[in-house]
């Protein structure tokens, strides 16, 4: 079979502050069919990394790939518009309009039919289609008519990944996608992730290593700016550079 190359490649980032360089030569490649970990104490570079892949920040060196296109140094729009998507808490989600509705905008602004949605039956048809996929695959079908304000935050979460999924990127930053989140919410999402991994690779920052670390299939570490390792979750958890600077020892 031919060999499919990364479809996200950071090649050698750096991002400095003043006098200060909070991401430091930073490389890693994000394959389809994987989740990507991205870990590392407080500090060590892991949401500047991710805005400089996403555009809301400029790399001072380095390039950002995907799918073999040059992105670095596009605004984050353009980025967007190229296939990265990105959850960071519950950014995407309105209160004020039901789960179907946060669901059938999303999958509208990317449907093939969407300048003549109103005249077009088929395209009206297709759209509420997939948006009932959609909800199914979330797990949110029987309840689409809830305000989007008024799920719980797990719920949200939810509606808010699957607003990602719905602009169908080729690649997915997820940013703590379990945060705050109950146990139950925790289980609820760490299984859609990885449902949704199995056609979109993730890259993905996230506090609970356990979790994370079986999770993933690849993981770069990061410490003070810099990759201390890349590895499988099984070398990382046997790095004891890796233990040090989690535990501070
Ligand atoms: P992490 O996400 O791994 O906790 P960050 O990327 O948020 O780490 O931060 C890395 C370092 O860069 C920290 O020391 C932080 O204080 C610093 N930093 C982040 N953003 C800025 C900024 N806009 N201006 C100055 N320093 C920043």
């Amino acid at each position: 079979a031919p060999r499919i190359g990364p479809v996200l490649e950071v090649n050698g980032i750096v991002k400095k502050f003043g006098g200060f360089t909070a991401v430091d030569k930073v490389s890693l490649d994000v394959h389809s069919g994987q989740i990507h970990a991205l870990i590392g104490p407080n500090g060590a570079g892991k949401t500047t990394t991710f805005n400089l892949i996403s555009g809301m920040f400029q790399p001072d060196q380095g390039s950002v790939r995907l799918s073999q296109k040059d992105i670095s140094g596009l605004p984050p729009h353009k980025i967007s518009e190229n296939g990265l998507a990105r959850s960071f808490q519950i950014t995407n989600l309105h209160e004020g309009v039901s789960i179907y509705e946060n669901l059938r905008l999303s999958v509208q602004a990317k449907h093939p039919g969407r300048f003549n949605i109103w005249r077009d039956i088929d395209s009206y048809e297709a759209v509420h289609g997939e948006t009932a996929e959609l909800a199914k695959f979330l797990g949110l079908e029987g309840i689409e008519d809830i305000m989007g304000g008024d799920l719980s935050y797990g719920g949200q979460r939810l509606v808010d990944l699957g607003i990602a999924l719905a602009s169908k990127p080729q690649i997915l930053l997820l940013d703590e996608p379990l945060a705050g989140l109950a146990a139950a919410e925790r289980e609820r999402v760490t299984s859609l992730v990885r449902r949704m991994a199995e056609n979109i690779p993730v890259l993905i920052v996230e506090h609970d290593l356990d979790r994370v670390l079986s999770l993933s299939h690849q993981v770069t570490v990061m410490n003070q700016g810099e990759v201390l390792m890349s590895g499988s979750p099984a070398e990382v958890r046997a790095h004891s550079k890796v233990q040090e600077i989690y535990t501070g020892s």
